[in-house]
């Protein structure tokens, strides 16, 4: 969190020298390592699925009223408190809580308590670092020339928990808005960032295909939906290729087949889906679209 905190000095705060003041803050953040890594063990230890982050939500209130800053339950299991004048530019720092449908292999310490849930997603980390820019803004809020304000989203692993935190109103008057993810292709200690979607949106299908099951050796007498999912699963390829604007980045992978395992007949029934990713800025109206289509 301290690459968009370091942003917001700059934007928001009135010092002789940004980057003296940017210095001192990344040390002040050195400061309060021990308390983030604690905090983020012990969300790590307690991993929740999406609008399930309970004891999640109730950790994170629980430190920023200890901070002194208000703060108010969003979507459900979602925080949102505010640091700063209270006034606009309203600028806003947003991290994610919820964990994985997933088992913890890895034998430590501070293991997932839960079985078959883990942070895999670093979101635990996420949820720590707006904790700790939390610490140090609020040190300074008499400083800041506007408001921060600090959303910790639910539901980011499906869910579409941002979608339910902006319809209560969260980013009404924010001009500005942060978030951050860990990535392993990155070197710890390293910040990459640029403007715009960053991640592609994410849908998924399933589909169904009934035909009518006979023998292998008289096809002309069944419905095969063997041939008819193939030429589908093909056919989907050329919604990237033929149908969409070759500027927008798309991608549409089949990720399983389930149908019978004769040999003498064909089946009665195919099933199959994947996903759809997309970084289109309305991607969630594509994939809507599209699903219909299909
Ligand atoms: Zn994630």
């Amino acid at each position: 969190m301290a690459g968009p905190l370091l942003l917001l000095v700059f934007l928001f705060l009135s010092h002789a020298s940004a980057a003296e003041y940017g210095e001192e803050l990344l040390r002040r953040a050195w400061g309060e390592r021990e308390w983030m890594v604690g905090a983020r063990r012990r969300i790590h230890a307690h991993p929740e699925l999406a609008f399930r982050e309970h004891r999640t939500s109730a950790l994170v209130r629980e430190e920023l009223e200890r901070l002194g800053i208000r703060n108010r339950a969003v979507a459900g299991t979602g925080v949102v408190a505010d640091v700063g004048s209270g006034a606009p530019p309203f600028v806003a720092l947003r991290a994610d809580m919820d964990a994985l449908p997933l088992q913890e292999l890895v034998e430590w310490e501070h293991k997932s308590k839960v079985d078959g849930v883990k942070h895999a997603c670093g979101h635990d980390v996420h949820t720590a670092m707006l904790l700790g820019a939390a610490k140090l803004l609020s040190q300074r809020k008499d400083q800041l020339k506007g408001t921060v304000r600090l959303l910790f989203q639910p539901a980011e692993e499906g869910g579409a928990g941002a979608s339910h935190i902006i319809k209560e109103g969260t980013l009404d008057g924010v001009e500005a808005i942060f978030a951050m993810h860990v990535d392993y292709r990155i070197p710890t200690g390293v910040i990459a960032a640029h403007p715009g979607p960053t991640q592609a949106a994410v849908c998924f299908f399933q589909a169904k295909i009934e035909g009518k099951t006979g023998m292998a050796d008289t096809p002309h007498l069944n419905v095969d939906p063997i041939v008819a999912a193939s030429f589908t699963i093909l056919s989907l390829q050329q919604l990237i290729s033929r149908e969409d604007d070759p500027l927008h980045s798309q991608v549409v992978s089949v990720t399983y087949v389930k149908s019978g395992n004769a040999l003498d007949a064909t089946p009665g029934i195919v099933e199959f889906g994947g996903t759809l990713r997309s970084t289109l800025l309305k991607a969630s109206t594509v994939c809507r679209k599209e699903l219909k289509r299909w």
